[in-house]
Order: C-alpha cells, then structure tokens, then sequence
C-alpha cells in the first residue's frame, strides 16, 4: 500500500527552510519527497491532500521515562507493583504517541523490565506507541541519587543500587541480560537528595568498567551528570549520552565539544521549570524550590546551553516528564523552554527534538528524506513561527509512525475549511 501526501508545506527537519511539496511513502518508508506537485495519482494509492499544512518529521523524546506515571517522590515508582505497573507504562507510551512524539529514547526505565516488554509489544503491532529504546534502572552506588534505602527500612525507587567494579559489572550484565537497549549510571546525585547534584559520587573506574560492559555488549550508556566533575568523568571513560551538565566547567565543556560526533546531551529542563513554576498545588512552593537549587539550576543550565550551542555540541529536548507536576504527553513543551530559556531559534530548537533525536535513536529517522522511515506529522500551523502549535494535539492533523496512520483527522480539518469558506 502507498500514500501520496500532496500539497504540504514541507520542513524536513534539516534546518532548510520550508518548501511546497509532496511526499510518496511505500511501506514504511518515504519513497519520492518533491518540490511543487509531484508523483501523479495512479492505481493503488491512498492520496492525502495537507491543504497547504506544515508536514515534518515525527518528534523524538530524547529523556523518556515511559514507566513515570505522576510520581510526587522517588518512592511513589517503587510503590506501585510491576502488574500496575505495566499498564501504567503501554499507557504512557500511547501518550507520546498521541502527542506526536514517534520516538522515544528512555533515559530509564522505574523497574528493570518495564521499558523492555512495552518496547517489545508496541514492536509486535498491537499496541500504539513511539519506537522505543528502552533503558535500565537507574544504576546508582549506595547513598547516590535513586537510593531510598534506610538503615531500618528497605524502600525501592527506580534505582538498582550497585557498588565497586564487580557489582557494577553484575548490574550492568543483568539488564543487559532482560533485555535493555542502554544503561543508566547516576554518576552524580541531586539537590533533592544526600548526594547533591554538585557532588560526583559515582568512581571513575565504576564508570569506566559500566561503559566498557555496556559496549562489548553493543549497548549504550547514559548518564545523571549534574557536576563539572561528573560530566569530564562521563566523556573520558566513554559515556554516550549525557544528561543535564548544567554544572560543566570550561574543561567538562572543551571534552564534550572535541567528542561532539559521538556524545549526545539533554538538559532534561522540563521538570526544573515546572517544579519552580508550576508545583505549586502538588505543595511545592516557589519558595521551596528555590531551596531546592530549582533557580540555580535554570540559570546555570542558562549558561551551559548557551554554550553547548554555539560549540556545535548535538543536544535533544526530553525534560523529565512522568512527575506529577511534568504528566505526560506535554513533552514538546521542552521546545519552547529551549527557544525562551536557552536562546536557540524555533528552527534550531525543533532540529533538536527531529534530526538529531533521530541521530540519538541510530534509526532512519527524524528527518523528511527518501530512503527515511515515514514518521511524519502534518501541523495545522507553522512552527516555525511559533513552536507551541505542537503543544496543541488538535492541531497535529496526522500522526504517522512507519507509513502507517496513528491519528488522521485531515478530512474533518478540510470540512472545516468548507465550512468556514460558505
Ligand atoms: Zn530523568
């Protein structure tokens, strides 16, 4: 079966300004992108007219935490059981979908196999989601950020607690063993915990024999890397994404710039805006998440991004969405706050959460090209102009993910036109 999407305003993801076109999708892949009208009509082929509507690559959640399902403590995710727990997360990953977002990277999973058999059953077909690479548990060492134990009582979060070379080996072989696509180190903590997001609590040759496991493997590594410290850490011993580095140094900075071809990172900046801002009705006063180091974050993070910028550094939206404060499915938020807090421009910010996610996934995707996987949107509006059209799910008209429509309301938008137009 093919589709012909005709008379699209088409930004294709790769900084290029917008052209009129149309674009032949054959199977699960786009198989004629052309500039003015295209491929005539023939035989068997499902035609689509975008009614002049913006068609772009699907978006990609570069810090999913599928398994997060409104969370107002670490030890809300190790509360509920697994059962629960997997509904909580195919339904998740629904969400995403419905948002837009095709792809998603998980930067960990709250329970070893959550992010593995939602993974595995949105591949089989039957139940709607973004493609999906799934994580472990965040690895962290005892007192580390995840850690919720106490002395009298065992408290589990979304955390596997492993200390020295040998048990981190056994932590990082045992979920690579159940099935997961990378691993999670919290190599530092977080303000919110004993071990502050300014401390790097996780040992070199910890992190280091992590990378070297997850590799022979073929798996990825990422990170929970606040400090300067825990970012140079990161990068010297071969860490492959690395997440928020709001803290980098000029040194931290200068390593990831002359790796910039092989590391990725996200500032995961969703859930610090909206705990200062919007946390107010979860008990979270301005006040107190300005003792939380909420502000700080924002105005180092401020500092860093400008930088990772302008150095070239490759970086993918994703803030920690899953908190009750960050619920699901408002992920493309993460592009405004990267266009009003960070300064980059919409086409920069949205290259962000398409071409490069699309890079982060090391699948065929994220941009409008032939030969690419049809993850595709048609946006009633230009988001270029405005990036927060994709805040608004009515106005994602199509939702396509491999060729195949997960939402398609184009002919209710055209009746609508007609409607307005007599
Ligand atoms: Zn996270």
């Amino acid at each position: 079966m093919a589709t012909l999407i005709r008379n699209a305003q088409v930004w294709d993801g790769t900084g290029a300004a917008p052209f009129a076109g149309d674009v032949l999708i054959e199977g699960d892949r786009i198989r004629q992108l052309q500039r003015g009208s295209g491929p005539r009509a023939t035989g068997d082929l499902a035609v689509i007219d975008a009614l002049g509507m913006t068609l772009m690559p699907g978006l990609v959640e570069g810090h999913a935490h599928l398994s997060f399902c409104g969370a107002t403590k670490n030890t809300d995710l190790g509360d509920i059981p697994p059962e629960e727990h997997v509904i909580e997360t195919l339904h998740n990953a629904k969400k995403l979908l419905d948002a837009g977002f095709t792809s998603a990277y998980s930067a960990a999973s709250a329970k070893l196999r959550l992010d593995v058999v939602v993974r595995n059953e949105v591949n089989s077909g039957r139940s709607p989601g973004p493609r999906i690479r799934a994580a472990s548990p965040e690895i962290t060492v005892t007192g580390g950020l995840g850690d919720e134990n106490r002395q009298h009582l065992m408290r589990d979060s979304f955390a596997i607690v492993a200390d020295g070379p040998q048990g981190i080996v056994r932590a990082v072989r045992t979920c690579i063993r159940e099935g997961v696509d990378n691993i999670k180190l919290n190599i530092s903590g977080d303000d919110f915990v004993p071990a502050k997001g300014g401390m790097t609590v996780m040992r070199e040759e910890e992190v280091r024999i992590a990378c070297e496991v997850a590799h022979s493997y073929g798996r990825r590594v990422s990170s929970h890397s606040r400090a300067g410290n825990a970012v140079t850490r990161a990068v010297t011993c071969g860490v492959d994404v690395i997440y928020h580095c709001e803290l980098a140094d000029d040194e931290a900075l200068d390593l990831l710039e002359a790796a910039r071809d092989r590391v990725f990172v996200g500032p995961a900046i969703g859930l610090i805006h909206n705990t200062l801002y919007e946390a107010e009705s979860f008990g979270i006063t301005r006040a107190m998440a300005i003792d939380l180091g909420m502000q700080r974050c924002i105005e180092s993070s401020q500092r860093t991004y400008e930088q990772m910028r302008k150095r070239g550094i490759r970086v993918v939206i994703g803030g920690d969405y899953g908190f009750a404060w960050t619920p699901q499915g408002t992920n493309a938020r993460d592009i405004e706050h990267f266009v009003k807090i960070f300064g980059y421009s919409p086409s920069e910010a949205l290259q962000c959460a398409t071409r490069i996610g699309g890079e982060l996934m090391g699948l065929p995707v994220g941009t409008v090209k032939e030969g690419q996987l049809a993850d595709l949107l048609v946006v009633d509006g230009n988001p270029l102009q405005d990036v927060r059209v994709l805040q608004d799910s009515s106005r994602l008209k199509l939702i396509m993910k491999g060729g195949a429509a997960h939402k398609n309301t184009i002919a209710e938008a055209a009746a609508g036109r007609e409607r307005r137009a007599a």
